[in-house]
């Protein structure tokens, strides 16, 4: 389990104020977004229940282009070029389907505090610990005002961003519910192993899950090893403890969380949503970090655009709305795919379909596909030119 580090009993004094910025949410969307922001001259506030870094939310394996590029390279603890996918035994007696796929870019895991300290680091923000709890409904005489409550007081400001994961704390729609919501769920374990298999490895097997899979990543020092379901009501704990008892590892350093699969809004309001309380995390694979990182910088982007009087808050709203929606097509393909593979993992019809893999052709072409839903690529592209202000810009809050 982490230290927990955050403010506690007297420590946790009230806190109150208003920023030009207020970032909810101290992981890789939130921290993106702040990095963006830096040298604006903004007044930007962060906020986060734990410390940055203090709680991992995820096996932390990201393709190693995107880390680099992103100055966050000395977090990465192992690089991984192949993919080694297991399928079971058709027959008793019979040898287990391996496929090893080589990956035409790689994918690294990292140093979950590492990562966020460094990001943190890009970024010039202030820092505090506060739950988040909820958007408080506007007043009149707030102007462009919003009020964001937490556990330690409100905190005012004409931009708010809720990158607080999957439960979009600051919507003010239908509280976002398992088992009945559009979410998948994952759970690992993150056992002290250095000598575990060199290998990025999945388990499309139903032994363990059926709709969803199992994975083994490597961390040089640990290796986070987990199952994921697609659908939210079914159990993960129980198949984890299989996996690692069939792996020979110990059950140690538990942590999971639910994934959302679907993609939502990216604004509501005057609010806006990145990373998994946007539904950015890619449905089939999960993979949630890239597309935080991604989304994060194209939000970032259009802040900046507002704080330095080049276009209004609406305009951003509008512009990354809009952005978001060009991703539509691509998220809800890889949904499709997602409930092919729920329904054929437990079938033959899986070893059919993977057989495509034998061609390297074919790994490369769907892979790069892949990659381009949120390119590294995008980390180089200069700002985009943002729109002519019809009003006046957001006035930045007098310090
Ligand atoms: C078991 C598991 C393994 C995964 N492995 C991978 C992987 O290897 N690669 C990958 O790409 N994706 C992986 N994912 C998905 C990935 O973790 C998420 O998509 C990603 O973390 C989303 O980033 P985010 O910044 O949007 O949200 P999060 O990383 O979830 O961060 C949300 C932040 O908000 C804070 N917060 C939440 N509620 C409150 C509140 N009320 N008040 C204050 N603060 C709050 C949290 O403390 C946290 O810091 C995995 C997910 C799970 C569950």
């Amino acid at each position: 389990m982490p230290v927990r580090a955050t403010k506690r009993g007297d420590a946790r004094t009230p806190l109150s104020g208003d920023y030009d910025v207020l970032i909810c949410g101290a992981s890789f969307a939130g921290l993106t977004v702040a990095r963006e922001l830096a040298g604006s001259g903004a007044n930007v506030l962060v906020i986060d229940r734990y410390e940055i870094g203090e709680r991992q939310t995820s096996a932390c394996a990201a393709p190693t282009e995107w880390l680099e590029k992103l100055g966050l390279g000395p977090s990465i603890r192992q690089t991984f070029h192949d993919l080694l996918i297991h399928r079971p035994r058709r027959e008793f007696g019979s040898e287990p389907k391996d496929h090893r796929w080589t990956l035409p870019w790689s994918f690294s895991t990292f140093d979950y505090r590492q990562l966020c300290e460094l990001l943190a680091e890009q970024g010039e923000a202030e820092f505090e610990t506060a739950k988040v709890e909820e958007l408080v409904p506007a007043q009149d005489g707030d102007g462009q005002l919003l009020t964001v409550r937490t556990d330690r007081g409100d905190l005012r400001a004409p931009i708010v961003i809720d990158a607080l994961g999957w439960r979009r704390v600051l919507s003010t729609g239908t509280a976002i519910q398992p088992p009945n919501a559009t979410l998948s769920r994952g759970l690992e374990v993150h056992p002290p192993i250095s000598e575990h298999a060199p290998d990025l490895e999945l388990w499309l097997d139903p032994k363990y899950i059926g709709p969803g899979y199992s994975w083994a990543f490597p961390a040089k020092d640990e290796v986070r090893i987990g199952v994921g379901s697609f659908d939210p009501a079914l159990d993960v704990k129980q198949p984890t403890l299989e996996l690692t008892a069939d792996e020979g590892v110990p059950a140690k350093g538990w942590q999971g969380n639910y994934i959302p699969h679907k993609l939502r809004n990216a604004t509501e309001g005057s609010v806006f949503f990145v990373g998994d309380s946007a539904g950015h995390c890619l449905p089939t694979t999960a993979e949630g970090i890239r597309p935080a990182l991604y989304f994060g910088l194209a939000l970032g982007r259009e802040l900046r655009a507002v704080v330095e009087g080049r276009q209004t808050r609406e305009q951003a709203l509008e512009r990354y709305a809009a952005f978001h929606d060009e991703h539509r097509f691509a998220y809800d393909w890889l949904l499709r795919v997602q409930k092919i593979v729920g329904v054929a993992n437990p079938r033959p019809l899986m070893d059919s379909a993977l057989q495509l893999f034998r061609s390297q052709r074919f790994v490369s072409w769907s892979f790069n596909h892949y990659l381009d839903i949120c390119p590294p690529a995008f980390i180089d592209v200069p700002e985009p030119a943002a729109a002519e202000p019809a009003v006046a810009p957001v006035a930045p809050v007098p310090a």
